[in-house]
């Protein structure tokens, strides 16, 4: 199966404060749908601006030992991650690791939006976080 880098799912944006950034990106990107989404496995809430084919997600930390947290007393509100949508997770995952690739994450997840997800080691991509995506379909 092809397992190309599809298209950009989004990118990923840390932010202090959830509330503020809804306001000044509503107004600016004139986009008024949104939705907002806790992830209690990645300790965030998550806003998702749907940007043609692409999402800009909003992620704030819901407790301090969110990775988020520590990255935003680092960096304060930034670019965190971009996200590649594949075809195969699992395949793909399979794939990287042949390659010699470290992961964060081995087997996929469930991220925002009902997606698989799985984060590539920042060690093997140049210090950039890259998260792959897929959709998940219906029965699982
Ligand atoms: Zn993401």
């Amino acid at each position: 199966m092809n397992n190309k880098f599809d298209s950009i799912d989004h990118i990923g944006i840390a932010v202090k404060s959830l509330d503020e950034i809804v306001k000044i990106f509503g107004l600016i990107s004139e986009i008024e749908n949104f939705e907002i989404e806790e992830v209690p496995e990645q300790k965030v809430k998550v806003a998702m601006f749907r940007c043609g084919e692409s999402n800009i997600e909003f992620l704030m930390p819901t407790s301090p030992e969110s990775p988020i947290q520590k990255f935003l007393e680092k960096r304060g509100n930034s670019i965190h991650h971009i996200a590649f949508k594949v075809k195969n997770l699992e395949g793909k995952l399979e794939k990287l690791k042949k390659d010699g690739v470290k992961l964060i994450d081995s087997k996929p997840r469930v991220g925002a939006n009902n997606k698989k997800i799985a984060f590539i080691h920042p060690k093997s991509t140049g210090g950039i976080l890259i998260e792959l995506c897929e959709k998940r379909r219906e029965h699982e």
